[in-house]
């Protein structure tokens, strides 16, 4: 099988395509003849070898396609259209997905829209109601807003929940499309300070919850726009990973709750209880039409460099898919 691995650490130039064997199943495994695969941050990240969480050479954290082989241990049939995160092995034409991970593809979703789904919908499910803890009364404060990851929880946030949410992004349109996903306050981070715009919204309370993928560069504006008592999920560092100076006397008198997360390295068990709770809180959402997967750009595999370069010049909003078989 072609599948594509980094040449060595480096830019989005060391993406290449190499010839595998298939891969082996192990007990309750399924093989996966991929129809699509997604870009993540992540993969970036892994191809600049800045982090090494995958079980194989091969990038790729999530994929859609069809069961094509079916180790002992599952319930799950050849032919089955099947979407959900693999540990690492996506971006190739065939991947092992463990079988309690695996997430039938709804009828109403392309291949394409499915693979758009697993990583950052998963993410945000986890880090606004596992650890955001969030509830109809909360204001929610989510970065990124046009993202892969802020698209889906400002859905995940509107249709599972009555609490208002606010974001921020850097472009007219991609806060037009967050408007229309259901976002209740849409603030322009280039041109407004959305610090002072979370605290119009909330009569200068702060919010309840903040979502940031962004980090060191918000650090300072993250603590004003919170509540006391407010909790604080950091996601990403896309605005950089150290901050300069930090008074912890502001974090003790606002009692934050600071927590962190990766979704990669938790363990088997912890992606499988999540894809669990998914699939019966949130799935039923996108048969109904009230949550969509977001597809940016739909990139051929062989254009994978390309597919590199869009994401990291923050161009997509929502998903950027690579169509593989
Ligand atoms: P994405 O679709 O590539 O979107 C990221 C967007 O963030 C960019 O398009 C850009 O939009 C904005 N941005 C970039 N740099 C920024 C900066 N310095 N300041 C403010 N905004 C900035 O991203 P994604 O795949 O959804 O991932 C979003 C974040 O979540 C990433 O940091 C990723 O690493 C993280 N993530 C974490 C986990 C986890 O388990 N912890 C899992 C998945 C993703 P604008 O046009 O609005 O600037």
């Amino acid at each position: 099988m072609r599948a594509v691995v980094v040449n060595q650490p480096g830019g989005p130039e060391q993406l290449q395509f190499q010839d595998f064997p298939l891969p082996k199943l192990q007990i309750g495994d399924l093989l996966v003849k991929v129809k699509a695969s997604a870009i993540n941050r992540s993969d970036i990240i892994a191809r600049e070898g800045q982090s090494n969480y995958l079980a194989t050479p091969i990038l790729g954290i999530e994929v859609s396609g069809e069961v094509v082989e079916v180790a002992s241990g599952t319930n799950i049939e050849v032919g089955t259209r099947v979407m959900g995160l693999v540990n690492g092995g996506g971006y190739a034409e065939y991947v092992v997905m463990p079988a309690d991970r695996a997430m039938k593809i709804p009828e109403n979703l392309s291949f394409e829209e499915a693979a758009a789904i697993p990583e950052v919908f998963l993410t945000a499910y986890q880090t606004l109601f596992w650890l955001g803890e969030l509830t109809d009364q909360d204001t929610v404060l989510i970065h990124a807003g046009g993202s892969g990851v802020g698209t889906a929880a400002i859905q995940l946030a509107k249709q599972m929940t009555q609490a208002k949410v606010i974001t921020t992004a850097g472009s007219q349109d991609k806060l037009d499309f967050c408007r229309s996903l259901g976002a209740d306050v849409c603030i322009n981070y280039k041109e407004q300070s959305f610090e002072e715009e979370a605290l119009i919204a909330t009569n200068n309370q702060g919010v309840d919850l903040i979502l940031d993928f962004i980090g060191a560069s918000y650090w300072e504006r993250n603590l004003k726009s919170l509540k006391t008592d407010g909790r604080w999920i950091m996601i990403g560092i896309l605005g950089g990973s150290e901050v300069n100076k930090v008074n912890l006397m502001e974090l003790l008198q606002k009692r934050v709750q600071l927590k962190a997360t990766l979704l990669t390295p938790r363990s088997d068990e912890y992606k499988k209880e999540l894809t669990k709770e998914f699939v019966q809180n949130a799935m039923p959402l996108f048969i109904q039409n009230k949550i969509k997967a977001i597809v940016d750009q739909v990139f051929q595999f062989e254009d994978i460099q390309n597919a590199h370069k869009h994401m990291e010049a923050n161009k997509n909003l929502g998903k950027i898919i690579l169509r593989v078989n």
